[in-house]
């Protein structure tokens, strides 16, 4: 099966938004398995819409279409598809009623405008808008579908996830099952190169590779008739990426995150973690709390921002400030050192950098970060060069600071140290 997108809006030509339903219907049809071969933009011109719905329905068998559902004069898909599909426009009643429901609780006046948007092709499947007036429609003939959608992303993605993808699915036939393999610690391009054999080799599964900060997510999606059939599509591929990648996986679980499985590590071997933070002012520390039962692990957060304060709460050595700044190994490796004394934890991360814009040199340039994880007195530094704004350097300390995290306990976690602390 193969679909087609045709946004429509002036202003995506004139450049003043950004077509992200266009991305979001894209990738909703990946994860469907449905081929997309064409996206096209068009302004609000009913002559040239009915061209490219002309071309586009020739191609596919689904052509997919956003905005120009509103009430205005400008806002012409749906006359203007009913039209190039030979369907009649009827009043439906219950999307007349919502639309009057929708005025009324707000207050507002209803215009004439406003019971064209009620008005849909006869027999089309409609689906009824919760977030806004326009419904949308599903139009079928013999060769083709045209599903129109609202322009509003608000409107839009919620009727894509409940109305649009079960309609879709149905229509495809086939059950869905998709796996998806998070990875810490390796670039989405080296990822990629290692699984470029497996990429090239498959359309069933597909894989497909999202890259995160800090983390790379592998999708494994498979088609098949049942979804007992597609999961043992999916089994080899991913028992093959395992393999590949090994400890660097932190879960394939959909739902769990890279702080969750750090946390669990925490939690599962008892151990009580503080957290000393420069550059990233709290925010690794925010990551790891966002995790329910974090009480149960984290025992405190320093955000040391001044050489005083790293001094003061951390035990830094004002010679080692001195030698050799605050964004040193020795910097980092003395503030988690002393974070863990202060806190009497077992586990202690420190983070110090330069974020920028400004701060860097040609020394120590823009970017440059250590950081310091101590497991039960064993620590260890690693020195990183994050590139971007100050807030993408910031995040990718903090993904960075995480990964090392893990890694350290994976190392340190010995059956002697979890008899230790028996
Ligand atoms: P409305 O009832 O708001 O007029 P509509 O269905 O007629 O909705 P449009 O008039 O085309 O949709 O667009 C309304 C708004 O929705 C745009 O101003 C824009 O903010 C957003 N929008 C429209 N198309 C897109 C798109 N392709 N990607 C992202 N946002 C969009
Ligand atoms: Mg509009």
């Amino acid at each position: 099966m193969k679909a087609e997108i045709i946004s429509v809006g002036t202003e995506i030509l004139m450049g003043n938004i950004v077509n992200t339903n266009a991305a979001y219907i894209s990738a909703g049809l990946a994860g469907l398995g449905i081929s997309c071969y064409y996206q096209s933009v068009v302004g609000d011109n009913d002559k040239r819409l009915v061209e490219v719905f002309n071309e586009a329905a020739k191609r596919a068998d689904i052509v997919i279409l956003s905005g120009g559902l509103g009430p205005t004069e400008d806002d012409l898909t749906k006359e203007t598809v009913a039209r190039a599909m030979d369907k009649e426009l009827v009043l439906d009643d219950k999307a007349w009623k919502q639309i009057q429901k929708f005025f009324e609780k707000r207050n507002l006046k209803l215009t004439d405008n406003n019971k064209k948007q009620a008005y849909v092709p006869k027999g089309a499947k409609v689906m009824y808008n919760k977030n806004g007036t326009a419904p949308g429609i599903i139009m079928e003939s013999d060769t083709v579908t045209a599903i129109l959608l609202p322009g509003p992303p608000g409107e839009l993605i919620p009727m894509w996830d409940d109305q649009v993808t079960p309609y879709l699915r149905e229509k495809s036939g086939d059950v869905f099952f998709s796996e998806t393999v998070k990875i810490c610690g390796s670039g989405e391009s080296f990822v990629e190169t290692d699984l470029k054999d497996l990429i090239d080799a498959q359309s069933n599964p597909t894989i497909a590779t999202y890259a995160k900060t800090g983390e790379v997510h592998v999708r494994v999606t498979a088609r098949a008739e049942s979804e007992k059939d597609a999961r043992k599509l999916v089994k080899p591929i991913v028992k093959e990426i395992k393999k590949r990648f090994g400890s660097k996986i932190f879960t394939t679980d959909d739902s769990v995150t890279l702080e969750a499985s750090v946390m669990q590590l925490l939690n599962e071997n008892r151990l009580t973690l503080s957290t000393a933070e420069s550059l990233t002012g709290g925010m690794t520390t925010g990551r790891l709390i966002n995790v329910p039962g974090a009480s149960d692990v984290i025992k405190m957060g320093f955000i040391t921002y001044s050489n005083k304060s790293k001094r003061k709460y951390l035990g830094v050595k004002r010679s080692t400030l001195e030698k050799y700044g605050a964004v040193s190994e020795q910097c980092a490796k003395e503030m988690v050192k002393g974070c863990a004394a202060a806190a009497k934890s077992d586990v202690a991360i420190s983070l110090t950098g330069i974020a920028g814009p400004d701060g860097g040199t040609d020394e120590k340039p823009v970017g440059l970060t250590y950081i310091g994880v101590s497991v039960l007195g064993s620590i260890k530094v690693k020195k990183f060069l994050f590139s971007g704004e100050r807030e993408k350097i910031r995040e990718s300390a903090v993904a960075a600071a995480l990964t090392l995290l893990r890694q350290c306990l994976l190392e340190n976690l010995t059956e002697r140290t979890f008899a230790d602390k028996q």
